[in-house]
């Protein structure tokens, strides 16, 4: 077992690093105000190499392995989570392509992806649901070799931006799982509309929209996992973005305990730092413990994946893990700061409502511990002998 980081991988943490301090924390409280999208840095992101990390150099991208994207996402959520929330959707919408599309779709698709400034969302969700993804009802009916996509897709991030978003629809409602099906949508298509940006608790700055699709033809070309295909395809992409959510979280939270650090220092009460006292001692002994554990999680989920290993239990035990760490660092930094974390003079008070979203987003908390409550019940291999065959009553 090696926990070292490669030379290449801490020249890329140093890279992102800088981007994150130099392009990112400058702006980060001005685009969360104005909630405006932060397309220049994005469009910075993507001239420094940034942008669409995981696509493969057969295709011209970088082929960074998805342990080297996390590292550079750490980063980049250090400085905004809602700007590092619009670099990364890119290899959200991206993944479903690089894990299932034909050569001719990535050859296409992909290149012009790192070879222009162009954004890719990507959809399941609608306003009726998000966590029951099988439970859609956006309509792709066949016509031909084409697909006529019907229906609404709602909070895709970036949508109101996106060249093309991979989205996924359903021959038939009640075929469940078995009826879905995955395309890749150009959104200049005739019956695409996409919503205005939907105001948010936090991480403002990252956009967020409604897609309706009335009578939208998807040509043959573009049909990216055929009906009873498209569910596995989406699963299979959320095991490789949800350790990258495990990092966004360990970012936020590591500026929350390094904001606290530094003001627990500066604050006096009762003529000494509230750094001297025992108790403001232990909240940033246990904000740096969480904060480790929460990134060893994060390789760990993402480092299976890297090895061509099922990573689907070790993403879910990473994102859980460190969207809740996220929440807990992120609401005792406030504690630190008192009265002072409260009001908006302080970034802590941002990173507190930028972190709620890691618990919801890409799958919430609560699936995730049903997809490790299913292994834990199911799977899992004991030590112990077991209790015996009786009911227990
Ligand atoms: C800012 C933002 C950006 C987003 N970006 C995207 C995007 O780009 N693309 C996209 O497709 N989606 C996106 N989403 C949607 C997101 O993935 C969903 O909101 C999320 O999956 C939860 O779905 P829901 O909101 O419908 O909640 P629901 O599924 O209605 O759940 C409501 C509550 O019930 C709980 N619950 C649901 N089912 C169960 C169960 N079986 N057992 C126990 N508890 C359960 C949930 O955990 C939650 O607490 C985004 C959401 C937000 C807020």
């Amino acid at each position: 077992m090696d926990f070292m980081l490669t030379e290449d991988q801490k020249a890329l943490k140093k890279k992102a690093r800088e981007f994150a301090i130099n392009e990112v924390l400058p702006v980060a409280r001005k685009y969360d105000e104005s909630e405006e999208f932060p397309l220049p840095v994005i469009k910075k992101a993507w001239e420094k190499g940034l942008l669409n990390l995981g696509i493969p150099k057969e295709y011209g991208g970088p082929g960074f392995g998805l342990l080297d994207s996390c590292i550079v996402v750490e980063e980049i959520s250090s400085a905004c989570p809602g700007i590092a929330t619009s670099i990364f959707d890119n290899n959200l919408g991206a993944e479903p392509i690089v894990i299932g599309g034909n050569e001719e779709q990535k050859q296409r698709i992909l290149n012009e992806l790192v070879n222009e400034f162009k954004l890719i969302a990507f959809a399941t969700s609608e306003p009726t649901m998000g966590s029951d993804v099988a439970g859609m009802k956006c309509k792709a009916e066949k016509d031909g070799d084409d697909f006529i996509l019907n229906g609404n897709k709602f909070w895709i991030t970036n949508g109101g931006y996106a060249d093309y978003i991979t989205v996924f629809a359903t021959i038939d409602p009640e075929k469940k799982h078995k009826g879905i099906a995955a395309f890749i949508l150009d959104t200049k298509s005739e019956g695409v509309k996409l919503g205005k940006h939907i105001p948010k608790l936090g991480q403002r700055s990252s956009n967020t929209v409604s897609v309706g699709l009335k009578d939208v033809r998807i040509p043959k070309e573009n049909v990216l996992a055929r009906p009873g295909r498209g569910f596995v395809l989406a699963m299979q992409t959320f095991s490789h973005t949800r350790p990258a959510i495990g990092a966004f979280a360990c970012g936020c939270a590591r500026s929350a305990m390094e904001y606290s650090i530094d003001y627990a220092q500066k604050r006096e009460t009762f003529g000494r730092p509230i750094g001297n006292y025992q108790v403001i001692q232990e909240k940033i002994a246990n904000m740096y413990k969480d904060i480790e554990a929460a990134r060893l999680l994060t390789y760990k989920a993402a480092w299976e994946a890297d090895q061509g290993m099922d990573n689907n239990l070790s993403s879910s035990i990473a994102k859980a893990f460190a969207s809740d760490v996220v929440m807990n660092v992120t609401t005792e930094a406030i504690q630190v700061f008192g009265g002072y974390g409260y009001l908006r003079t302080y970034p802590v008070e941002k990173l507190f409502r930028d972190a709620k979203l890691y618990q919801i987003y890409e799958g919430t908390s609560e699936i995730q511990r049903i997809v490790i409550s299913r292994f834990v019940m199911k799977q899992y291999q004991h030590a112990m002998p077991f209790l015996g065959k009786k009911r227990i009553q």
